[in-house]
């Protein structure tokens, strides 16, 4: 549905299309159907309405008008009117006279058979208890046996509903067929409204959608009155009270159209926001409420005319703002000019019907319960496909979320990373930075105590030794004093390097003990072995000349050296303390040299 609303173009002129063909099928059905026969009528005006059947027969026949065969319809009007028929010939059987208008509210049958001089009376019309009918039917028949072949009958009819008198001419079977017709009719679109009741009732209970209710309001409300314009009402819920009749049909109508405007108002909303000319529905809404409460309390003519005003000058709007919202691509809007295209067309049939432009056929006479059957099948499945459209826009949205939400969880990954990354490299430079003498560029003396102690305990678990040395730049106060603080701190440089590059085993380490004093740790070495790195130190060392101003300058060192295997208790104080003593031996001893303890 989402592409086809970019195809804006294209839409209304589909939409106009539809409706006419809707228009086009629903003329062309009601033309295929056989035409309704009617009988010869003749007819004469009474306004005052106190002709009796003798004042009539005493009219001169140049009094009477000759409607043919055409159905009798005169409107809304105060008179009493008198139709005469003049029955045909027939030999047997029985022949039924069918009235089809059930709100006739006063329809007497005045009969005189051929060689009588009686007329015989029979009172029917929507103002007596249905019960008082000769045959239990929605609208009125008169049952006519071989005896009232050839008579004339007098219909006197006299109605605040609208005074239309079509006449249905039957012999047994026909009538027969007819009753199925309309009973089954009559059933199926009872059976449509409940299943779509149901549906939406339900649908309602699950959405809680304030949309649905509305419809539900709408449907019950036009079903309401459906089945008391076709007389159903009457026959099956209230045939003692004929009076409801008259007060059902103009509250019914004008609360269906209240309910409409309440559905149109909440379906076409975008969101669920307000939109803009709502107030106008509320007010319209609000006319046809008002109506239907007043209806009961006012005369008949004017509480329907009123009320069918109202509910097309509604319609009219409502049709007008739906055209308008379906052009900008508004779906319920869509779905709603379609289904509501039937229910005018049923309009547009009937009103042709009743203007004598098409014939009266079964689809004419039935024309409302048509449009608002199929109307309410096509604004259910419209409800459904606007949830479908609903769920499909949610289901884009919540797409669009979950795109945005892992591209910034992507977006923060490498982030994490990244700056994972640069901690654990300001780490190692941080570790690096404290494990060395920034003078030397070799380990600093926190890195020594840590590591020797760390070495004490491997040696101890493997059963191997340790040699430690301690090494002291011999007179370096006097090399500073002679060559000045920079030159000795250069010589301190040299030194180291010349200790490094004489250390050759991976386990062998250099680090700068403190001042002028460096110390050299040689694990799994025998005692030969370090006495001889020792000499090799020592020797590195005095090889060395450091260049100060131009003058290669001599230094020298002393080397105390301890050397331990397990059997003796290790401690890294003890081991330092005894290199140390050894190394005050190399310096008594004269210098440049090494001493072992
Ligand atoms: P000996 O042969 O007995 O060791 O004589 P010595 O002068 O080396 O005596 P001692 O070990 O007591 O002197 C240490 C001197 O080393 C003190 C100080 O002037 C110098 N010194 C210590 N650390 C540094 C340093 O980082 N840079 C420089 N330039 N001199 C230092
Ligand atoms: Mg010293
Ligand atoms: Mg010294």
């Amino acid at each position: 549905m989402g592409e086809a609303e970019h195809r804006g173009i294209e839409r209304p002129a589909k939409l106009a299309l539809w409706a006419c063909l809707v228009l086009l099928v629903l003329t062309l059905l009601s033309s295929i159907f056989p035409q309704r026969r009617g009988l010869p009528t003749h007819w004469l005006e009474d306004p005052s309405g106190q002709w009796t059947l003798s004042d009539v027969r005493a009219q001169p026949e140049s009094a009477w008008h000759n409607r043919g065969e055409q159905a009798f319809n005169q409107g809304y009007s105060r008179s009493t009117f008198w139709l005469r028929i003049d029955l045909p010939q027939w030999d047997e059987g029985a022949r039924y006279l069918g009235i089809g208008n059930p709100l006739l509210e006063h329809l007497s049958v005045h009969r005189l058979r051929q060689g009588s001089n009686m007329p015989t009376l029979l009172r029917l019309g929507m103002a007596r208890p249905f019960a008082e009918r000769p045959l239990p039917f929605v609208s009125f028949v008169v049952p006519l046996s071989s005896a009232d072949s050839g008579a004339t009958l007098w219909l006197q009819v006299n109605s605040r509903t609208s005074v239309q008198v079509p006449l249905d001419w039957w012999d047994e079977t026909a009538w027969a067929r007819h009753q199925q017709q309309v009973s089954l009719f009559h059933g199926s679109y009872l059976g449509v409204t409940a299943a779509m009741l149901a549906f939406n009732l339900l649908l309602y209970l699950a959405i809680r959608e304030r949309a649905y209710l509305w419809y539900l309001g709408w449907m019950v409300c036009i079903a309401a009155f459906v089945f008391t314009l076709n007389g159903s009402s009457f026959q099956w819920l209230w045939p003692h009270a004929p009076a409801w009749n008259l007060t059902v049909l103009p509250t019914s109508l004008s609360l269906a159209i209240a309910c409409s405007a309440g559905f149109f108002v909440h379906f076409l909303r975008e969101g669920g926001r307000a939109q803009p000319g709502e107030a106008l529905f509320w007010l319209l809404g609000l006319g046809n409420l008002a109506l239907a409460a007043a209806a009961p309390a006012l005369p008949y003519r004017v509480a329907i005319v009123g009320a069918i005003a109202m509910a097309m000058a509604t319609m009219l709007v409502a049709i007008v703002s739906a055209a308008q919202r379906a052009l900008r691509g508004n779906f319920g809007a869509q779905y709603f000019l379609i289904a509501f295209s039937f229910v005018i067309a049923a309009g547009v049939v009937l009103a042709l019907n009743k203007l004598g432009l098409i014939a009266r056929t079964f689809i004419t006479e039935h024309a409302t319960e048509v449009g608002s059957a199929v109307e309410m099948v096509v604004l259910s499945l419209a409800i459904i496909a606007r949830l479908n459209h609903q769920r499909r826009q949610r289901e884009i949205a919540q797409a669009a979320l979950l795109d945005a939400q892992q591209r910034l969880t992507t977006e923060l990954e490498v982030r994490v990373a990244e700056r994972t990354e640069a901690l654990q490299e300001a780490n190692a430079k941080l570790t690096e930075l404290s494990q060395t003498d920034a003078l030397t560029g070799i380990f600093n003396r926190r890195y020594l105590d840590a590591h020797l102690e760390r070495e004490l305990r491997r040696l101890a678990r493997d059963g191997n030794s340790m040699a430690v040395m301690l090494i002291d730049v011999d007179h370096f106060k006097r090399f500073n004093d002679t060559h000045g603080h920079p030159a000795g701190d250069a010589c301190l440089q040299a030194v180291a390097a010349a200790l490094s590059a004489n250390v050759r085993r991976p386990s062998d380490t250099v680090a700068r003990y403190g001042g002028e004093e460096f110390c050299v740790l040689a694990p799994d070495t025998t005692e030969a072995g370090a006495v001889a790195l020792a000499e090799t130190l020592r020797a590195a060392v005095a090889d060395l000349r450091v260049v100060v101003d131009g003058v290669d300058v001599a230094v020298t060192t002393s080397i105390g050296l301890c050397w331990r295997t397990p059997e003796h208790p290790w401690y890294a104080s003890a081991l330092l303390k005894k290199a140390d003593e050894a190394l005050y031996g190399a310096k008594a001893g004269g210098r440049n040299r090494v001493h072992t303890v």
